[in-house]
Formats: C-alpha cells, sequence, structure tokens
C-alpha cells in the first residue's frame, strides 16, 4: 500500500464528464489498495476568467480581494470532485486551503506556503478516505485567503506530498509528461524519460509552465518524488530525480520559452557608481522582478544606456516606477517594448562541454534572428529575442541540439 497524491490541471478537470473521469482514475488507485488525496486547478480558463472580471474593476487591485476572487475556481472542482467520487461509493471529502489549514505568508497574489497542519488529513486517509484538495489556495496570518501564483496548483500537490510523507507526487496534466521543449509548438519535441531536478527548475523558471517553478524547488528541498504524466493515457511519464539517476546526460536537455518579457532601456544615463542602484533600487523596493540586465560600454566614458527585462504582468508598474524616480536616475530617453519572447537552452552536460552557447548563436544567426540580450549561468543560457521569431527559434535550436524525435 502507498500514500499517494495526485494532482489534476485545468484540462483535466474541464468539464463535469472530465471530473469523472478523473475520479475514475482515483478509483483505481483506491482499489489497488492506496492513501490517495487528490488536488484539484480550477476548470479551465476559469481563473483567467475571474483574473480579468478583478482587471476591468480595477487594474490596480487590492490584492486580498483579487485572492478571494481567483481561489474561487478551485472550491468548484474540489466539491464537484469529492461529489463524483461519493457518487462511486468511494469515500471523499473536500477541503479548502483554510480547512486544513495550508499556511501561508501574507504576500497576497503570489503566497508561498509555510506549513500545512495534516493532522486531520492523516486521521481521514489512514481510516481510507480520499481527502480532495482545493490547489491554488492558503491562509494568510491575518485569515484572509491567499493564492500561490499562477499555476500554483502543483506546489500544493508537492508541498502536499512532503507534509503528508507520501510516496509519490502525480501530476496529471495535457501531455504525456516533460518534453525537451512545449510539444504545442514543436511537434518533434520528444518525452524526457528522466530529468533532474535542478534542470526541470531552470526549464519551469524559464518558461516551461508544465510545473509551476516554486513546486519544483519545493520537491527538489523535501526530496518529493514528483512524475508528470497523462490525465488522458496510462502512457509512462517523466520522473523528476537526482542527478545521480540519470545515466546518460545530454549536454542541452530543454529548451524553453517565455513570452512573458518587456525590456526597458534607459538612454544615456551617468556612467559612474550607484547608477545600477539608483535605478533597481526602487523597482526591488516596488516588488519587481528584474531578470536580465546589460549595460553598454560608455561611447565617451560618461554615460551609457541601461536595458533590463521584466514580466510583462510589472511592466506598466516598472514604467511609473522609473518615470517616478526620473530625476534621481536621469536618464535622457526611455525605451520600451513588450514585444519580445526570452528563449533558453537548459542542461547540466553544460558544465562540461565548451561551445555550446557558440552553436545558440549561430543557429540563431542563420535564420536572421537579432538577439537583443544575453544572460547565462552555469546550466543556461538565455537569450531575447522579437516575439515574432519565437516558435522559429525554439525549432531551430532543438534541432541544432539534436533533440529532435525520429
Ligand atoms: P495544467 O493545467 O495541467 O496545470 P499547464 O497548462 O499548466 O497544465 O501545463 C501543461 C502545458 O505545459 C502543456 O500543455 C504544454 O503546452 C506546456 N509546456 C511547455 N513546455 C513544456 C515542456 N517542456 N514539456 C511539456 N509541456 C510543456
Ligand atoms: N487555477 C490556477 C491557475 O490557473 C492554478 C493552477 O491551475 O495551477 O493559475
Ligand atoms: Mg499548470
Amino acid at each position: 500500500m502507498a500514500r499517494i497524491v495526485m494532482k489534476f490541471g485545468g484540462t483535466s478537470v474541464a468539464d463535469v464528464e472530465k471530473i469523472k473521469n478523473v475520479a475514475r482514475r482515483v478509483k483505481r488507485e483506491v482499489d489497488a489498495g492506496n492513501q490517495v488525496a487528490v488536488v484539484v486547478s480550477a476548470m479551465s480558463g476559469k481563473t483567467n476568467e475571474l483574473v480579468g472580471w478583478a482587471d476591468t474593476i480595477s487594474p490596480l487591485y487590492d490584492a486580498r480581494e483579487y485572492d478571494v476572487i481567483v481561489s474561487s475556481g478551485e472550491q468548484v472542482t474540489v466539491g464537484l470532485m469529492a461529489m463524483a467520487l461519493q457518487s462511486m461509493d468511494v469515500p471523499a471529502r473536500s477541503w479548502l486551503g483554510w480547512q486544513i489549514p495550508i499556511k501561508t505568508d501574507g504576500a497576497h497574489a503570489k503566497a508561498r506556503i509555510q506549513s500545512i497542519d495534516t493532522t486531520e488529513l492523516d486521521k481521514r486517509l489512514d481510516a481510507g478516505e480520499v481527502v480532495c484538495v482545493a490547489g491554488f489556495q492558503g491562509i494568510a496570518p491575518d485569515n484572509r485567503i491567499t493564492t500561490l501564483g499562477r499555476g500554483g496548483s502543483d506546489t500544493s500537490a508537492v508541498a502536499l506530498a512532503a507534509a503528508l510523507k507520501a510516496d509519490r507526487c502525480d501530476i496529471y496534466t495535457d501531455v504525456e509528461g516533460v518534453y525537451t521543449t512545449d510539444p504545442r509548438i514543436v511537434p518533434k519535441a520528444r518525452k524526457i524519460e528522466k530529468i533532474t531536478y535542478e534542470e526541470m527548475l531552470e526549464l519551469a523558471s524559464l518558461g516551461a509552465k508544465v510545473l509551476q517553478t516554486r513546486s519544483v524547488e519545493m520537491a527538489m528541498n523535501h526530496r518529493v518524488r514528483v512524475q508528470v504524466r497523462s490525465t488522458f493515457s496510462d502512457a509512462e511519464g517523466t520522473l523528476v530525480v537526482d542527478e545521480d539517476e540519470i545515466v546518460e546526460q545530454e549536454v542541452v536537455s530543454g529548451i524553453a520559452y517565455s513570452r512573458d518579457e518587456a525590456k526597458i532601456t534607459l538612454v544615456k544615463v551617468a556612467d559612474k557608481p550607484g547608477t545600477a542602484a539608483t535605478i533597481f533600487g526602487p523597482l526591488a523596493e516596488a516588488n519587481i522582478n528584474v531578470d536580465m540586465i546589460v549595460q553598454n560600454i560608455s561611447e565617451n566614458g560618461n554615460s551609457t544606456d541601461m536595458t533590463f527585462t521584466v514580466p510583462r504582468g510589472e511592466f506598466k508598474r516598472a514604467l511609473q516606477v522609473i518615470e517616478g524616480n526620473r530625476e534621481k536616475i536621469a536618464y535622457q530617453e526611455l525605451l520600451s517594448t513588450s514585444d519580445v519572447t526570452k528563449v533558453s537552452i537548459i542542461g547540466v552536460g553544460m558544465r562540461s562541454h565548451v561551445g555550446v552557447a557558440r552553436k545558440m548563436f549561430e543557429t540563431l544567426a542563420e535564420k536572421g534572428i537579432n538577439i537583443q540580450v544575453i544572460s547565462t549561468s552555469e546550466i543556461k543560457v538565455s537569450v531575447l529575442i522579437s516575439e515574432e521569431y519565437t516558435e522559429l527559434a525554439v525549432r531551430a535550436l532543438h534541432t541544432a541540439y539534436g533533440l529532435d524525435a525520429d
């Protein structure tokens, strides 16, 4: 007998028929003698709709109310899930974040889980009841509902698996596992049998939304055995594992892209100590995530251009912050665009190979794609390009690194 967490994403619970399908899958595990905790997302499209409503009323909304609104999608699916299981004679009960409770910090709309009290859930699981948990939500220290950031049900599931000391955490989604790149834009993408926590973390944080970044961090820290697999087939999925479980390591194991980028350039700022601090200090205070940064060589030794990227959702606020500090920063001109995509190659094999980045630059050059900003780390290289070339770039790189399926 094993204790497992099964998480179902939005497309897996998109309507009542699909919820019944999921219930049948859960019943199979129960019938096999396992203890099961189910974590569900909202029906696909629902969270976007809720966010849209909030935006329409107030684009600079109060995040506490935003959380009340957007967490509601999961309340519906978790109730339907428990009901569907009950109708198949499987004992089941739904749980909202606050009822468990799943305690988070107070960072509304992107809260982090701090603790999960499993006393009651443990009892129910031991008694053979399926516990159905609403993903994406928790409760802040001041007792208000929080949400964990988009895609956060993955994190709910992994955190629950860690807290319940589950043997497995299975993430059921609409693709058969983690692929070398997004199979929706590269039909030749290959399913990866096993991927390291580290690579999965990079893939996720660089745009592969198949797992939320925070969920991978959590899995890595608590050594949760995560498997990504399909709700709609019985195919083997992808296991996220330690590096020593992987026998043969590719140099580049995956390619990710993110359209959630915007680029800001400050033309002619002083080339002297303290300039970067006057720009990025206020952005940090405003809780804006700055990602890639380049500073040009100054032409005359006096001034330089500073370019950086921020998530699209924080673009308007970033511009407001910069404009609000115009006198202190003393830039001549402010240029900005959201017509950019970040494309990244990832692989732990990069540590021991040279020429990996060069191949990326050459491949893009051959396709006539201009690179606007570059950033690297030990196991990844990212470039910022014009959004219209996203598919072209990802496909060309996928072929260049020998990742195409036969
Ligand atoms: P869910 O609603 O089940 O949480 P998501 O839409 O959040 O599903 O994540 C699954 C999607 O992630 C897939 O449909 C796929 O388009 C996308 N994706 C992006 N990169 C990858 C990748 N490398 N491997 C698998 N899926 C990926
Ligand atoms: N429903 C939430 C979202 O769409 C959480 C999730 O699906 O993981 O972001
Ligand atoms: Mg998701």
